[in-house]
């Protein structure tokens, strides 16, 4: 334990954000600079408790050493604690950024007094490293004779990739889009994680020796397909990383026409032509001077939100189903369980900083688009629920909107790849594959991340695709 009186002597103060107003004209990251000082007093809060639940099951899933690196910062023995880091999570540098810290939540210290900045300090580590040259390639000193294709570049397929890449196999990653990183890439926008950190962690895979193909469509029939089959026979495994990409629907009348957008469309075109030609090229569908309401909320809803005021939207609401959270846990959400509370996230306070009001509307439902004679869409009207939700009567009310983007989760992945190979699906149509085997119905065909858990976090992910990897090089012998 760095101070054995830190947790007494100092208060819990996260990084804070850039200023709202400010970062809404840009598409920078929100986050302001580390500074040591602050970062090892904060490190310094760290009890190093008996039993560390922030790196357990209901606090980190990759495990964190959590305890020693806020130790090893408190002392400022910052490549050691960037080693302890690497040694459970090979992407801290994207952790840092953007996971919600189920470690947080999990922190003892947590139970009366706020918790452990753990995020700020693990993403601080990670950036250091990186601004010293602490972090190189290390390929693998000796190649086994194995070829594995990872179909999907999203974390878990990265993080597969990466270690059985260390154990010295020979790894090929297909992805279909023009850019490797899956939702790092193309999710996630550039406020939350810029893409040069994907990029730069991706090259030093690729220089440790991994192979990848972008626009590679495994199992379609575009263009850009690439036969399973062949990469069945060219492989000795091939592991399905490929998300769970199938969204949502909101299907209530005139749902079909202009104007109502699956949220990853906007998301995914707007990231695309920033990349390609910082929003020139117009490939994108624009909420300027629109009225947007982002129906569904989470981290995609968010990411709607903080796009939309970013494009210069006129007006936004955001409806969601569920009532409104409570401020502090209830009594069936206990620690060391995810606290289920109210939260006010960036998009949320860009939102309130722009309109002067939170855009979150609670207990809300969408009864029906509204349409004139041509098509175009007017608005929704709606109806409030109660908690079990029963539609309220008498509670109808019509909101105007010219774009309405639907942010209400995904049921799991696309099928044309596991039609294809004649898999298994569990019941909520994900790949089936038992957590910690990873193994499908086809023997040499494994499936971690989203498209065998549904959608979940990055860091899930992470640890889904380091497990997926011991299992495929134990089956490679
Ligand atoms: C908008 C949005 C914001 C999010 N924000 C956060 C956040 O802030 N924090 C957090 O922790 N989590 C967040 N998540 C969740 C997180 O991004 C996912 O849980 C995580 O990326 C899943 O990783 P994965 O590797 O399983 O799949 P993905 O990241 O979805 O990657 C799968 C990849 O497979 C590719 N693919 C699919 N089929 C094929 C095929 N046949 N051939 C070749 N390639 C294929 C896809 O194109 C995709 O690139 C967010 C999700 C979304 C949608
Ligand atoms: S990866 Fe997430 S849960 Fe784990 S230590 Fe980092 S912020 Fe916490």
């Amino acid at each position: 334990m760095g101070k054995p009186t830190g947790f007494k002597e100092f208060d819990r103060e996260t990084e804070p954000y850039r200023n709202a107003m400010e970062r809404l004209v840009d598409y920078k990251e929100i986050y302001t600079g580390h500074h040591d000082e602050h970062l090892a007093t904060q490190g310094a809060r760290c009890m190093d408790c008996g039993v560390p639940f922030c790196q357990s099951g209901e606090g980190c899933p990759v495990y964190n050493l959590i305890p020693e690196w806020n130790d090893l910062v408190y002392n400022n023995r910052w490549k050691e604690a960037l080693d302890r880091l690497h040694k459970t999570n090979n992407f801290p540098e994207f952790t840092g950024r953007v996971c919600p810290a189920p470690c947080e939540g999990a922190c003892v210290l947590g139970i009366h007094e706020p918790p452990v900045t753990i995020k700020n300090i693990e993403c601080a580590i990670a950036d250091r490293g990186f601004e010293e040259g602490w972090v190189v390639p290390n390929p693998p000193s000796v190649r086994s004779d194995k070829n594995v294709a990872v179909i999907g570049s999203g974390p878990a397929g990265l993080a597969a990739a990466a270690q059985l890449n260390h154990a010295g196999h020979t790894v090929t990653v297909y992805e279909r889009d023009d850019r490797i990183g899956g939702l790092l890439m193309y999710g996630i926008p550039n406020m939350k994680l810029e893409k040069d950190v994907v990029d730069r962690r991706v090259n030093l895979l690729r220089e440790e020796g991994i192979e990848f193909v972008a626009n590679a469509d495994v199992g379609g029939s575009g263009d850009n397909a690439v036969s399973m089959d062949q990469l069945l026979a060219d492989n000795h495994a091939v592991l399905l990383a490929t998300g769970a990409t199938t969204p949502r629907d909101l299907k209530i009348d005139h749902r079909e026409g202009k104007g109502v957008h699956f949220a990853m469309e906007f998301l995914l075109q707007n990231t695309k032509s920033l990349l390609d030609s910082e929003l020139e090229d117009g490939n994108y569908i624009s909420a300027k001077d629109k009225h947007v309401i982002v129906i569904g909320g989470g981290d995609t809803g968010t990411d709607c939100i903080g796009t939309s005021l970013r494009h210069g939207c006129k007006s936004l609401v955001n409806f969601e189903i569920m009532p409104r959270p409570p401020v502090d846990r209830s009594d069936n959400n206990p620690w060391p369980t995810w606290p289920l509370i109210f939260r006010v996230d960036y998009g949320h306070e860009e939102a309130a900083a722009k309109f002067g009001n939170d855009p979150r509307v609670y207990s809300i439902s969408g009864k029906e688009f509204v349409r004139d004679e041509d098509g175009n869409l007017l608005g929704i009207n709606t109806v409030e629920v109660d908690k079990n939700f029963e539609e309220i009567p008498g509670t109808t009310q019509f909101w105007e909107a010219d774009l309405i983007l639907l942010s209400m989760g995904f049921v799991g992945p696309e099928h044309y790849v596991s039609e294809g190979l004649g898999l298994e699906l569990d019941q909520r149509s994900n790949y089936k594959a038992e957590y910690e085997e990873f193994q499908t119905s086809h023997p040499k065909v494994f499936a971690a991340g989203d498209c065998r858990r549904g959608q979940s976090l990055v860091v899930r992910a992470i640890d889904e695709g380091r497990k997926v990897a011991e299992k495929i090089d134990a089956f490679l012998g």
